[in-house]
């Protein structure tokens, strides 16, 4: 866990180092989800989490009821926490399907609204200047599945359709996606293929955005399906 500037006010300092502490369990619970330590459809145990990061229940508690409310932990009443299962094939097939009919179109439709702002934020969402940042393997994976989902959602955003949005960030699937598979292949070419969608906005070209999006779609759908052999 993080250590905080504690020379601030005491009162001020507290409250920073509960936010963080609840942060940062948060944080590694989620890396362990995202990168399979915690293997889909197992039991969480409270327990075994406050021996593991050396916390109270308190900060273990809040994280799992937010990554409840993310749809990667159910609880079951007189039984506790499990990790969310595994997509199924179908799902998957379905997703990607759904991906490839929105996301190149909206990649197209945002290329004519982007200005300099619009620009920094997506080159910022895309990850990429994070590429080799930390040293943790597992933290980098969960990083890259959270910026992912950002820089997929921007593109939408700014393609200024709410009800395209709304539909791609249903139930958080990116999230389900990035925990099929566990590899730094995953991450590496995704960052390849961000670079290309990103050149694209640069140019001002919208038939080059929806073709690198749907490229990098279609990798991701391959790069992927092994998951299910
Ligand atoms: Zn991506």
């Amino acid at each position: 866990m993080q250590n905080t500037d504690l020379t601030e006010a005491p009162s001020t300092a507290r409250i920073q180092r509960a936010n963080s502490l609840a942060g940062d369990v948060y944080e590694a619970i989620f890396a362990q989800l995202m990168s399979l330590r915690i293997a889909p459809g197992s039991r969480i145990t409270v327990d075994n989490l406050v021996k593991e990061f050396n916390v109270s229940h308190t900060p273990i508690r809040e994280a799992l009821g937010r990554l409840e409310g993310e749809g990667l932990v159910l609880k079951t009443h007189l039984i506790g926490y499990r990790a969310a299962p595994q997509i199924t094939r179908r799902r998957f097939d379905e997703l990607y399907e759904l991906r490839l009919l929105l996301e190149p179109a909206a990649a197209a439709k945002a290329t004519a609204t982007l200005d300099d702002e619009r620009l920094t934020v997506l080159q910022e969402a895309a990850g990429v200047m994070a590429r080799r940042e930390g040293k943790d393997e597992r933290l980098r994976y969960s990083n890259f599945a959270r910026q992912d989902a950002i820089f997929h959602d921007k593109i939408v955003e700014f393609a200024q359709n709410e009800l395209i949005r709304e539909t791609l960030n249903h139930q958080h699937t990116h999230f389900h996606i990035f925990r099929l598979m566990y590899h730094s292949r995953v991450t590496e070419e995704a960052l390849d293929e961000h670079e290309a969608i990103l050149a694209a906005f640069s140019a001002g070209d919208p038939d080059a955005a929806e073709k690198a999006m749907r490229v990098h779609i279609e990798n991701s759908r391959d790069r992927l399906l092994p998951a299910f052999e």
